[in-house]
């Protein structure tokens, strides 16, 4: 019987899996040594310009141990707290995962957040201290603190670096020995769980599956079981770096299915694949939807909704965790009212949707969803957080959590019994997701001089002092940075967001007021000075070329601008108003 192996890397955000993950191509002979660039597997541009994973991403290797033959699935898997949809589902495709810590950083939040979703997969944890070549290793510490996590030796521990490829060896041997063979079912009716998928305008929609049960190949008739929809199958392969064409998947593979649909929402991720004759009888558990955390109403610049529509569509596709649906505002037209998993990968939709969906787009303030009204009250989310840090940071940072209207709920320590009191420490906290989405982290980096990192989940709605506040520009009211604040902190905010406004929002030919307002009450306020000149008055009479040169520019500039009322404000200033300083 073939023997496979299917398994994850999971850390916090940077601790190393994609250049391990590089590793483990050139040792296998998936790609030739010469031909790796850094971070293979992190395939989109917007990946390798911010240095971070976005999408999981799955190989397949051939590896040969004691003269037995393997073939190896790995999935690398992003690290930030907004990408945790992308970990879930790989998560539900195999049977282990390297849980790799940086041993200059230590255990941080996304390491146990990744960590007690493996737990609940009943995944078998390779543990793994890696970038022990840094002279900042603490690889020691680390595993003692990993060990203690998991309830095993610390000399299970495995010391390695994805830079210089040490303990790799030692890795892969531990993949195949630790992590259990796949079942393989092969003559039960063919399950297949989808668990991501992408748009080839070519082939249509690409389903990525891992076959529980039974096989499948290329000609067959089958059937999505969540909506019925039958195709025949075009091709069915593996991921190498490039696809890869097979005779057949069976029980205990990943691979893709080419379904030849044109309508990405014929193939939904968590969907389960059968045969039409032999069908199965029940689907696969498949995936909950996460919940958005915020949302923003997206137009596109022309008005080309029909193109926005179609951009979303397919672009949902590889991103399974956004929703939309159609938005009307007086100010901007008809658009989309888009949820997301978090600032972060607003920006990152965004910038995917401009780049490879040519969408010129503006984009509203986000905001976290309230429910209620200004008469019966508002409803706000809450989540509740872990806070890793350090024994020296807690003061710190339990100070700034009451600030954020956060609610202390405990306090613990891993690795306790160490001799340096540098133990790693976890708070946890719930608060209203409105605290926390905005500026939170950078806050907490500065109190904890960067030794400190969170994760949440939501965990339902509560009843708040929350009141509307307006922003007022020139007078008019401008609908999308309209805002649900909390009563506490409804002056504080107003008047940061008019601070920022003011530096947004271009000198015009006349004074422009801008205003906080909460009912007919103004809580803040800030003035644009008025323009001197004329913009080609200096060229007056000079050289035309470079006259109409600088109002080309304009035109250009024009482009990207909104008139909100009497004031041309440049699109972008929604999303700049409220973002973060940084990621
Ligand atoms: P990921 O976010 O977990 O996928 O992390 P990456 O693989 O993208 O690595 C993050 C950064 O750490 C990159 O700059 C890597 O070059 C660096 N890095 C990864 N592994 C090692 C290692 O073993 N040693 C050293 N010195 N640097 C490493
Ligand atoms: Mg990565």
């Amino acid at each position: 019987m073939q023997q496979v192996r299917n398994f994850c890397i999971i850390a916090h955000i940077d601790h190393g899996k994609s250049t391990l993950a590089d590793r483990f191509l050139e040792y296998t002979g998936t790609i030739e040594k010469n031909k790796i660039r850094e971070q293979m597997l992190d395939s989109m541009d917007l990946e390798r310009e911010r240095g971070i994973t976005i999408k999981l991403q799955p190989v397949h290797m051939k590896y040969h141990l004691d003269g037995v033959d393997y073939e190896l699935n790995l999935i690398d898997t992003p690290g930030h707290v907004d990408f945790g949809y992308e970990v879930s589902r790989s998560l539900a495709a195999v049977e282990g995962a390297i849980l790799l810590v940086d041993s200059t950083q230590g255990i941080q939040a996304q390491t146990l957040a990744n960590l007690a979703v493996a737990q609940k997969h009943n995944l078998t944890i390779v543990p793994v201290v890696n970038k022990i070549d840094l002279p900042a290793a603490e690889p020691e510490k680390v595993a003692f603190e990993l060990a203690d996590l998991l309830k095993c030796d610390p000399d299970s521990v495995i010391p390695a670096s994805g830079k210089s490829g040490l303990g790799l060896d030692e890795i892969l041997k531990r993949v195949v020995h630790a992590i259990p063979q796949p079942q393989q079912e092969i003559n039960a009716p063919l399950r297949a769980l989808v668990f991501d998928s992408q748009f080839n305008s070519y082939r249509g929609v690409i389903a990525h599956v891992r076959i529980m049960e039974g096989s499948i190949k290329a000609g067959e008739n089958v059937v999505m079981m969540a909506n019925g929809k039958t195709f025949t199958v075009e091709e069915v392969g593996v991921m190498t770096i490039d696809h890869k064409p097979v005779e057949k998947l069976e029980a205990g593979d990943i691979g893709y299915i080419v379904t030849g649909f044109k309508r990405v929402a014929d193939c939904r991720v968590g969907d389960t694949i059968t045969h039409v004759s032999g069908r199965a009888t029940a689907p696969l558990e498949g995936y909950r939807q996460p919940q958005p955390m915020v949302f923003a109403s997206l137009f596109h610049s022309d008005g080309d909704t029909t193109a926005l529509r179609t951009a979303l569509e397919k672009l949902s596709a590889n991103d399974a965790s956004i929703t939309f649906e159609p938005h009307y505002s007086d100010a901007f037209g008809s658009g989309f009212r888009v949820g997301f998993l978090g600032l972060l990968h607003l920006e990152i939709i965004k910038e995917r949707l401009e780049r490879e969906y040519n969408q010129d787009l503006v984009i509203t303030t986000p905001v976290v969803a309230h429910t209620g009204d200004a008469m019966n009250g508002y409803e706000e989310p809450w989540v509740k957080a872990e806070i890793i840090t350090q024994p020296a940071y807690i003061g710190g940072i339990m100070e700034l959590a009451e600030s954020h209207r956060g609610i202390y709920l405990s306090l613990q320590y891993i690795g306790e019994h160490l001799e340096d009191k540098n133990t790693t420490a976890i708070l946890e906290y719930e608060f209203p997701l409105s605290e926390i989405i905005i500026n939170f982290s950078d806050q907490l980096k500065s109190v904890s001089a960067g030794y400190a990192s969170f994760s949440y989940d939501l965990i339902g709605y509560r009843a708040g002092k929350l009141v509307e506040m307006n922003i007022l520009i020139a007078g008019d009211k401008v609908a999308p940075f309209t805002q649900i604040v909390p009563v506490s902190q409804a002056e504080a905010r107003g008047r940061e967001l008019t601070k920022r406004l003011k530096e947004l929002i271009p000198k015009q030919m006349f004074e422009i007021s801008i205003q906080a307002t909460i009912g007919a009450r103004v809580v803040a306020r800030e003035t644009v000075s008025a323009m001197r000149k004329d913009v080609t008055s200096k060229l007056y009479g000079g050289d035309v070329t470079r006259k109409n040169k600088l109002l080309d520019k304009q035109k250009e500039g024009k482009k990207k601008m909104k008139q909100m009322g009497k004031v041309s404000l440049p699109t972008n200033v929604f999303l700049e108003a409220l973002k973060p300083k940084s990621y």
